[in-house]
Parts: C-alpha cells; structure tokens; sequence
C-alpha cells in the first residue's frame, strides 16, 4: 500500500517568539492546553468575555443532529450592536477605517460615524420593505458603504451574500438566484488599476434574468452616469438622506443566519456557505485578538484582503470592528500607480499590523525588492498571510524584506467554511517555522490521516481533517444540506473534511499541502503540489510555480511544471535543465518535473489563488473545466500554446 502523501521537503529554519513581544502578547503560553482540556468551557468563556449579549446563552454546543451543529443556542445578540454601539460611549471617536480611495482621495471614518451611517442605511432599507431573513446580495468595491450595508443587514437579522465586485454580470446573477435575493446593493462603479469597473451596468445585465429583485440600491462613486430603473432603483444617498442616525438593532437568535458567501471556485462550482450570528462572532472576534496580537489603543491594522471573499468578511469587518479595531481599507489595485502603492500607505498610517496573501507576496516578489526596501515599514510588528500554502522562500522573502527580520509571521490556514482562522502560530507563544502553518489555534482539533482514516504518525502525511466542532463553522451549504454532508461529512465519517493534503513533522508542525484533488501519483508515490512547487520557488530565478500531475503510459503521471521567473531572469533551456536538476536535488529524483513551461503568468481565480485544474486540462490536451471563477483568462490560451512547444521533453 502506497502512503497517502509522500514527506519530501524538509525545512529546519525555526523562530521562537522574541522576550519582549511574549511579555507584552495577548495569547499566553499554556492557552492551548487549557482549551484542550475542556474546548466547551473554552469557547463559551470566549463567547462570554468577547460579547454582548441581549440574552446570555446557557446553552454552547448542540451535537445531537451531527453535522448540523449549534452553538450558544439559547443566546440573544446583535452583531452590528456588538460592532458599533457597545463602543460609542466611550470610543466613539476613534477611527474605525483610514479609507484610502484608489485615486488618492481619503476618508477617515470614526465608530461614531460608521453606527451613524449604518443606521440611517438601515432604516432607508426598512423603507424598502425587507424583512428580517431576507437575502440581500451585495456586489460593491472596497468603498466604506461596503461594510456599512453589511453591518446594516445584520442589524436588521437580513442575510448578505456579498459577490465579489471582480465577478461578472453572470456569476452575480447566479448568485442572486442561488440564494433567492431581493435586494441587490451596488455602485455606479469601482476603481481597478485606474480604469472603471461597470458595476451598475453589470447589475443591470445580471437582473435580466432575476425576476424577483425588487430593488437596487446605487451608491455614487465613480461619477460616469449610469441608468436607472424607474420604480426600481434607487440612489443610496436618496434612499439615506433624511433617515434618523438611530435604528433599533433586531434581537436575534444566536444562530439566526448572518450571510451566505460563495466559496472562492478554484475546484468547481462555487458553494454557498452559510455562517450565523453567534457562533461567527465568538469564532472571528477571539482569532483576530490572538493571531494577529491586536491592541484596540494603539494598532493600526491593515488586512489587504478584499471584503468579497471570507477574509474581508472576517478580519476587515467583523473582527476588527467586534474588538474596537483601528483599520486601513484600500480601495484599489496594489500597484496603482506604482508598486510603491501598499508600501507608502504602511509608513504613512503608521500600520503596526499587515495582512495579506502568498499570491500578492509573490508578486512583490517579481516586481523586485527595490520597491519595498525604499520604504520604512518600522511600524510593523505582525505581518500574516492566508490563502494557499506559502512557499518557504517566500515566507523568508516577506519575513525580511517586509517584517524587517523581526516581526513574528502568522501563517493563518482556515477557508470560508471553517469562518475563522483554524491553524497559525500564535504570535508571543508559538515559535514558526517557514511554510508552516504550525499548529490548531485553541480549542480547534485536528489530525492526519490515511485513506482508510487512521492516524498518520508524525513525519508522515495525508488528509487534513478537523475531529470537533467550533464555533464559527458553517452551519450548511444554502438550499443544499446533502452537498454539505456530502462535500465535507462523508469522506471520513463523524469528522470534518476540508479537501486539504497535510502533513505533520516531528514536533507536531501542520504543513498543508495543497488540494487533495490535485495529489500526483507518480510512480506509486503521492506527491504534493505543494512541496515541489515550494523546491521550485527555493530557486533564485523563480518567482512563482505551479504543478499538476499529466497521465504518463510509464510512471501513471508525470509532473508537468509552470514557472514564472523573477526579475530579469530569461527561461531558456540552460535553466529548465537546471531547474529539474535543483528539484531533484532538493526533494529527490521522484519529484524532478518532466516538463517545465516558462510563462509570464498562471491561469488564477478571482481571488489570486492558482488554478491547477485548467493547468492540468491544458497538460493533457482537454477541453477546459470551469472557468467561470477565472480573472485572467487570456494566459491559458498563451500557456496552451507554449505547452505544445519546445518546454516539453
Ligand atoms: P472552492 O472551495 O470553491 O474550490 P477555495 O477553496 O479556493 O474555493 P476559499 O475558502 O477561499 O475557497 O479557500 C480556502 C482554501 O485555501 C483552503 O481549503 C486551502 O486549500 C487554501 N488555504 C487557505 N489558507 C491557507 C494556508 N495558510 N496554507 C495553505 N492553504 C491555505
Ligand atoms: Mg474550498
């Protein structure tokens, strides 16, 4: 029998927390032990300390129907309440946003601002006739009324799906019908790379096929005159104007739906998932203190995410605003108009907190170092990432060049299902090592197993699963609870499946290790995307790779490999010879890539992640899979291309 998943890198860089910042860090050293020992007494002292409740739970975790599972059942809450109004007495004029628009043009929003705005929202949406337990689909750009129509939903116990502003008018429109909304909430249009992103028109395009949107809201912002629908939609700034500053919040269930938001698509068809009021907040609301060592009075926490995918959702909205957070939004591209962009915000704001992907640091990487060493990133004391595994090298890129050498690097594993970060160091408590995730946050259990689902000794690796509940979990898939029992319930019975290759090294270290559905099986050994993709990027000319296992008569599969170089690195075949070599030499004659293709970039989702299914599609001459959820789709052609040609031996 064949192990699940080959161990074939192996990292021995560590870095222990430094004396100061333990002294002075929010998690103490013997938290996790503590969790383990009792994870219901652990979450719900959370759920207590961290929250403001309108009726305390006595209930916490209802496992009696697994895996529709509840938390703090019986307690009564209202997030925006928990958000906003619970700090306005005595913070209400501290900064809940330094807003950056994309043109250059600033807002500074304090709480008191936001609660203002947000209820006036509020009550212009009651005017419109939702109703509690409404889908509302949001499709907006990185502007303020973003967060401000979320937290005015949840205000009212309405439930958002925000689609991401880069979709199109179809991926919105399925969205739309997907979870039955009746209100859709846009803007004219949203800066991207200095041009103007049609968001009204593509609404408008999206809501010829959705007959029962009754309204849509505009809010202006880019100023090009668009149409409006008699009867139908309305201008925010009309629809707000004259609205009291003060609207009742709903007292909600604690398991009252909060939002629905589709997963990111990088396997297939995107997934509705659906989180609550309660047991979300607890879950988001105890990570962003943790992981990321906020300090209410004095951070300034930047998390570059946009709010259209589960980490915008999380840590630039609910999160930070729970814990009385002072945050930087940025509206637009991250080198526009240069890549000085991110760099010049950080020493202008002071942001002492960054927060960001592999697929930007990667970029960061190809752009050159210049651009980031110009700047006095001094500020800075905590840097994380989320998103895809983060290649050693370019966690070593971003510790240096970003985090100065001396801030700790939180590398956060979680997806949109789990709601809150589920395996990252603790900053002050949990030394890292680079392109580890390290270990389960406390009061979050998790194993490796086989495909039988036994438990993979140390050193080995295999299928990452989650073997207890939490809080902040999906509660379904919407309108489709066999998919979720199917999707994540069934592969290992009685635990959770997030379709994640792991693996754990001898001190108990978690290395994910990409997709399961991407494994290589190459000559009777598993082999991870990750781990070759990761010896790919350790050489100096590479700035990013991608990998996908081909059919092959001989081996089963052959590695095929997709490179894009750093700098002024030129692919020829000098260096494809020297890369399969380094491969080689890194991770062992077995992971040495049959194939190496130079390209300028890699087919990505919306949300930067590498799509090896259409890299694999192209390897063996198929038609393409799915690519509704693609941003660049005029790679794929140009790597079709080369694919065929000479790169391939
Ligand atoms: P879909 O489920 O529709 O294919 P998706 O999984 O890309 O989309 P998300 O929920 O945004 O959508 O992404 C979660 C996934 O991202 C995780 O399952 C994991 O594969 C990857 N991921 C996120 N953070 C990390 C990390 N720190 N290390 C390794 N992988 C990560
Ligand atoms: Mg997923």
């Amino acid at each position: 029998m064949t192990q699940a998943l080959e161990n074939l890198l192996h990292e021995e860089r560590i870095f222990p927390p430094s004396e100061d910042f333990t002294a002075q860090a929010n998690a103490r050293p013997g938290i996790h032990e503590e969790a383990a020992d009792d994870f219901e007494a652990f979450w719900k002292k959370q759920a207590m300390d961290r929250i403001t409740w309108f009726t305390e739970p006595t209930m916490v975790l209802d496992d009696s129907d697994p895996p529709f599972f509840k938390w703090f059942e019986d307690g009564k809450l209202n997030l925006s309440y928990n958000c906003l109004d619970r700090h306005l007495q005595d913070h209400g004029d501290q900064v809940a946003y330094h807003w950056v628009g994309e043109p250059g043009d600033t807002r500074t929003i304090s709480y008191s601002d936001l609660a203002g705005e947000v209820n006036r929202f509020a009550n212009g949406l009651k005017r419109l006739g939702l109703e509690k337990g409404d889908r509302v689909a949001i499709y907006m750009g990185m502007i303020p009324e973003l967060p401000v129509a979320m937290l005015a939903c949840a205000r009212l116990g309405l439930v958002h799906s925000v689609v991401f502003g880069g979709f199109s008018a179809d991926a919105l429109s399925s969205r739309i019908l997907d979870a039955d909304a009746r209100l859709v909430i846009t803007q004219d249009g949203a800066w991207r790379g200095g041009n103007v992103v049609p968001l009204k028109e593509n609404t408008d395009k999206a809501l010829q096929r959705t007959p029962d949107v009754s309204h849509v809201v505009v809010v202006e912002r880019t100023d090009q005159g668009v149409e409006m629908t008699d009867g139908r939609d309305i201008w925010y700034h009309d629809l707000v104007e004259g609205q009291s500053d003060e609207c009742e919040p709903e007292i909600l269930d604690a398991e009252h739906p909060l939002y629905i938001l589709y997963t990111s698509g990088t396997t297939g068809k995107p997934k509705g998932i659906v989180h609550t009021q309660g047991g979300y907040l607890t879950g988001v609301a105890t990570t962003h203190s943790l992981v990321f060592d906020v300090k209410p009075d004095s951070d300034v926490y930047w998390c570059a995410a946009d709010i259209g995918w589960v980490t915008g959702h999380s840590y630039i909205v609910y999160g930070p605003l729970a814990n009385r957070t002072t945050s930087v939004m940025y509206e637009g591209a991250p080198n526009h108009p240069g890549y000085h962009r991110l760099w010049q915000i950080i020493e202008e704001y002071g942001v002492t907190i960054f927060y960001t992907a592999p697929t930007a640091i990667r970029s960061f990487m190809k752009w050159g170092d210049e651009h980031v060493d110009k700047h006095d990133l001094s500020s800075l004391r905590v840097i994380g990432t989320v998103g895809e595994p983060i290649n050693p090298e370019a966690w070593m890129w971003y510790h240096e060049h970003v985090g100065g050498g001396d801030c700790p690097v939180v590398d956060t594993w979680w997806q949109t299902e789990t709601g809150g970060i589920m395996i990252t160091p603790l900053p002050g408590v949990v030394p890292t090592k680079p392109g580890s995730a390290t270990i389960p946050f406390p009061g979050i259990f998790a194993d490796v197993v086989d495909d039988d689902g036994n438990s993979v000794p140390l050193g080995g690796g295999g299928y990452l699963v989650l073997t207890k509940p939490w809080p902040s979990m999906a509660r379904t898939i919407y309108g489709d609870d066999d998919r979720y029992v199917d999707t994540y319930w069934s592969r290992f019975p009685g635990r959770y499946f997030p379709g994640d290759g792991c693996k754990r090294d001898e001190d108990g270290y978690y290395w994910l290790l990409g997709r399961v559905d991407d494994i290589m099986l190459v000559s009777g050994h598993n082999i991870s995307t990750t781990e070759v993709e990761s010896a790919l990027v350790s050489h100096p000319a590479v700035a990013e790779a991608a990998v996908v296992g081909r059919k092959d008569e001989l081996t089963g599969q052959a590695i095929a490999a997709f490179v894009t170089l750093r700098g002024t690195a030129t692919g020829d075949e000098d260096l494809l010879a020297e890369l399969r070599n380094h491969v080689a030499d890194v991770l062992g004659p077995i992971a040495k890539p049959q194939s190496i293709v130079f390209t300028d970039d890699l087919p990505k989702t919306r949300s930067g992640k590498i799509m090896r299914r259409l890299l694999k599609d192209i390897s063996e001459h198929r038609q393409l899979g799915d690519v509704t959820t693609l941003a660049n789709a005029e790679i794929v052609a140009e790597i079709a291309e080369k694919a065929k040609g000479p790169g391939e031996d």
